[in-house]
């Protein structure tokens, strides 16, 4: 499978995984069982298979993020990981953006080959804006307000499922491979 042009960012809660499944170890705070949203695994699977660069931009701990993903498949679905424990700061900081471009070689002039998909708009939606990457709101989650407050919340894009990845980010490919 030849690699596709197009990064994909990806939150994890609410985004790939239902929160309201997770299961904390106190008192760290670790999630060591999460279920997916329904079709979330699937497409992640499919985003892999078809050659998409996937890269995991989350805030929450290292641990938590290797026992819902790192074990759960025999080969990480991910290119690398943006972790807020370890980059020391949670999004909206752009931070936590470089540090997934700097991971994946990118330069700054790569920035049109990126989105950035997640279900939170202050931190996902408004600090892809502002980074300058663009953005794709996960609308699933019944938990967070999907309306955007102010216009660095207003998302480039909008899906209500997991599976709608799949023909947006072909769109966005052929778009950029132009
Ligand atoms: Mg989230």
């Amino acid at each position: 499978m030849k690699e596709k042009k197009l990064v994909i960012f990806i939150d994890s809660g609410d985004t790939l995984v239902d929160e309201s499944t997770e299961i904390r170890k106190v008192p760290d705070g670790v999630v060591y069982e999460a279920q997916f949203i329904p079709g979330a695994e699937e497409t992640l699977l499919e985003l892999k298979k078809r050659g998409y660069p996937l890269v995991l931009v989350a805030d929450g701990l290292k641990e938590s993020f290797d026992r819902i993903y790192e074990s759960r498949f025999l080969e990480s679905p991910f290119r690398a990981r943006a972790i807020s424990e370890i980059v020391g700061e949670r999004k909206p900081s752009p931070k936590m953006f470089q540090t997934a471009m700097d991971l994946m070689k990118l330069g700054p002039e790569e920035k049109s080959r990126i989105i950035m998909v997640g279900n939170n708009l202050a931190r996902d939606i408004a600090g892809a804006n502002r980074f300058g990457i663009r953005s794709v709101l996960m609308a699933w989650s019944p938990r967070y307000s999907m309306t955007p407050k102010t216009e660095e919340e207003q998302p480039d894009y909008r899906i209500e499922k997991p599976e709608e990845l799949l023909e947006l980010a072909e769109k966005i490919e052929q778009e950029i491979s132009q």
